[in-house]
C-alpha cells in the first residue's frame, strides 16, 4: 500500500525542513510505502531551492513548482492529479495540521472509511472568534446545498476511489471544501487541537476569507438567485400595498403631505436591493465567463519527476 502526501506550500522557507522530519517521526513505523509531494505555489522566497534540496536528499520527497502563484485550490489539485498512493492526505506545511493524527486517519481508511476528516476544535481560540465563525456556519449551511462544518478544513485523508470521483469533477473555479462533500462517500471524523502557526504568517486576510466564503456560497448553487425573485416578490406586495393605502388616503383627506421622506426612502430601498441582486446575478454570470473560457487551472515551471 502507498501513502501519498499532499503538501501546498505558498512562502514557507521557515516550516518545510521541519514538517519533514515532523511527518517523517509518525509515518516511518507504517508498513506502508510513502511519497511526499510539496506544491510550490509561485512562492517568492527560498520555498523551491530548500524543495530541491529536500528531493535531492530523500527519494520520497517530489515536488512541483507553478510558473506563479495560482491560489491553494489550484495547488490542491496539481497535487491530487500527481499523487500515486492508494490513498492521499492533504496537510498545510505550516504544522497547524499535525502529523501525529496520520496513523490513526490511516487506520481508518484501511477499516475501510473513504474520506477520513480531521476536525479542529477550538479550544485555544478566543470566544469572539468562536461566535463569529459559528454564526457563519449557520448562515452558509442555509443557503448551499452540501453541508460544512466548523472545523473542518482540507486536513483529510481520501481513498483512491474517491480521489478519482473528486478529480472527476472539472470545474474551474473550485471550492474544495463543498467538493469533498459533495462527492460523498463514507466518512469518518476525527478530531485534533487547533495550533497556532510558528513560522511565517498566515496568507488569508479579512478580504481573503470574505471572498473565499461567497465562493463557497455560490459554487454551489442558485439559491441566491431565487431569494432575488422571492424578495422581489415581497417587496412589490408591499409596493402595491402601501400604494392602495394612500389611494385610500388620498380619497378620504386629500393631498396631505409632501411626501418627500417615503419617496425618498423607498428609492433608496429599492435601488439598494437591485444593486445586490444585480451583484448576484453578475458573480454567475461571472463564473460562466470563466468556465467557458476552459484556461488550465496551473502552468508548472518545473518538477522534480518525470510524467507518469
Ligand atoms: N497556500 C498556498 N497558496 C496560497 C496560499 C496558501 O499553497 O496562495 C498554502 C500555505 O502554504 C499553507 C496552506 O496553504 O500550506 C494554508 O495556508 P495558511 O496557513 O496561510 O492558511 P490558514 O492556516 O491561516 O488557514
Ligand atoms: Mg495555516
Amino acid at each position: 500500500m502507498k501513502l501519498s502526501i499532499i503538501v501546498p506550500c505558498y512562502n514557507e522557507q521557515e516550516n518545510l525542513t521541519s514538517f519533514y522530519s515532523e511527518t517523517q517521526k509518525y509515518i516511518k513505523n507504517l508498513p506502508i510505502v510513502t511519497e511526499i509531494v510539496f506544491i510550490d505555489d509561485g512562492s517568492l522566497d527560498g520555498t523551491l531551492s530548500i524543495l530541491k534540496k529536500l528531493a535531492n536528499q530523500y527519494n520520497d520527497v517530489k515536488y512541483i513548482s507553478f510558473s506563479r502563484n495560482f491560489g491553494k485550490e489550484a495547488a490542491i489539485l496539481a497535487g491530487f492529479q500527481y499523487a500515486t498512493g492508494d490513498a492521499v492526505i492533504l496537510m498545510d506545511a505550516d504544522l497547524q495540521h499535525p502529523p501525529s493524527v496520520i496513523p490513526t486517519m490511516w487506520k481508518y481508511f484501511e477499516e475501510g472509511y473513504d474520506q477520513v476528516i480531521a476536525k479542529r476544535n477550538r479550544k485555544k481560540e478566543k470566544i469572539a472568534r468562536r461566535l463569529l465563525t459559528n454564526i457563519f456556519y449557520k448562515f452558509a449551511n442555509k443557503l448551499v446545498d452540501v453541508t460544512f462544518t466548523d472545523g473542518i478544513g482540507d486536513f483529510r485523508l481520501i481513498s483512491r476511489r474517491a480521489l478519482n470521483a473528486y478529480l472527476e469533477t472539472n470545474e474551474r473555479n473550485r471550492f474544495s471544501k463543498g467538493l469533498f462533500s459533495w462527492i460523498g462517500f463514507e466518512e469518518k471524523i476525527i478530531e485534533f487541537d487547533n495550533y497556532i502557526r510558528v513560522n511565517g504568517s498566515s496568507k488569508w486576510s479579512f478580504k481573503n476569507l470574505l471572498n473565499y466564503a461567497i465562493d463557497g456560497i455560490l459554487s454551489f448553487n442558485n439559491k441566491p438567485l431565487r431569494i432575488a425573485i422571492h424578495s422581489g416578490l415581497l417587496i412589490t406586495l408591499f409596493g402595491f400595498c402601501y400604494i392602495v393605502w394612500l389611494l385610500i388616503n388620498y380619497l378620504l383627506n386629500g393631498v396631505v403631505a409632501p411626501g418627500y421622506l417615503t419617496t425618498i426612502s423607498t428609492i433608496i430601498f429599492l435601488g439598494g436591493i437591485q444593486l445586490l441582486f444585480l451583484g448576484i446575478i453578475g458573480e454567475y454570470i461571472g463564473r460562466i465567463y470563466y468556465e467557458t473560457k476552459q484556461r488550465p487551472p496551473y502552468l508548472i515551471k518545473e518538477k522534480s519527476f518525470k510524467e507518469q
